[in-house]
């Protein structure tokens, strides 16, 4: 079996299958809303707020916050919600509110790039994803899109040979190690000015070839939809 699927002929039929099944994804939510009814219903309920653990870590880490419990609003809901004002030090302006698992691993992610001050452009957004009929993760408070750190932009100084330049490349590879989802400049348009950091269903950063896919794919998925 493994050699048929490692054979040219494998690949072909693999290829074919994704590629038929992808089809009929596409076809059905275009038709019908279903595939994005489907995941809008079953994403709350696949996240995990992180409990009472999760709120005496994040004070342990240095975080000013005050919990609010799991705010339901429609579609979106923020499981073990935490609204915070200052993370080990950093202020932030406006304040956020997040997921607690969410809002620890953007403290854990600021410590690793030793962040002293940082610009974001919020948190806890209800919507759907730009390219789709999905809810966003900032539909959940699992989110946060960050502007600037330690007065690196990420509009001007993104992709620079320079101190700033290099940094936010680090703090993005970073970013990586740390979160499910990472979406900055090298991805879309939409996100030339920021880099969008989650908690949700994903892997990190993808390989270039895979952004490639996924921008095709994405691209595709605009013109039929
Ligand atoms: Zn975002």
């Amino acid at each position: 079996m493994l050699r048929l699927i490692l054979s040219v002929k494998g690949i072909f039929i693999v290829s074919l299958f994704i590629l038929l099944f992808s089809g009929a994804v596409i076809v059905i939510e275009t038709q019908t809303s279903a595939i994005s009814a489907l995941y809008n219903q079953s994403r709350p309920s696949l996240i995990s707020g992180g409990g009472e653990q999760c709120l005496k870590t994040l004070k342990a880490e240095g975080v000013d916050f005050v919990a609010r419990g799991t705010r339901p609003n429609g579609q979106c809901t923020i499981k073990n919600a935490v609204k915070i004002s200052s993370i080990n030090g950093i202020k932030l302006r406006p304040t956020i509110e997040m997921n607690c698992k969410s809002a620890l691993a953007t403290s854990k992610w600021l410590a690793d790039i030793n962040a002293k001050t940082i610009t974001h452009i919020g948190t806890f957004n209800c919507r759907t994803q730009r390219v789709s009929r999905m809810a966003s993760e900032h539909s959940f408070g699992t989110a946060i899109d960050i502007t600037s750190i330690n007065g690196a932009s990420v509009s001007e100084d993104w992709g620079e040979d320079t101190h700033k330049g290099r940094y936010l490349e680090k703090a993005h590879s970073s970013a990586c190690q740390i979160f499910a989802n990472v979406v900055g400049p090298d991805d879309n348009k939409a996100h030339r000015d920021h880099f969008h950091l989650d908690t949700g269903i994903g892997v990190g950063c993808l390989p270039d070839w895979a952004k490639k896919i996924k921008k095709l794919a994405y691209r595709a998925l605009r013109e039929v939809i």
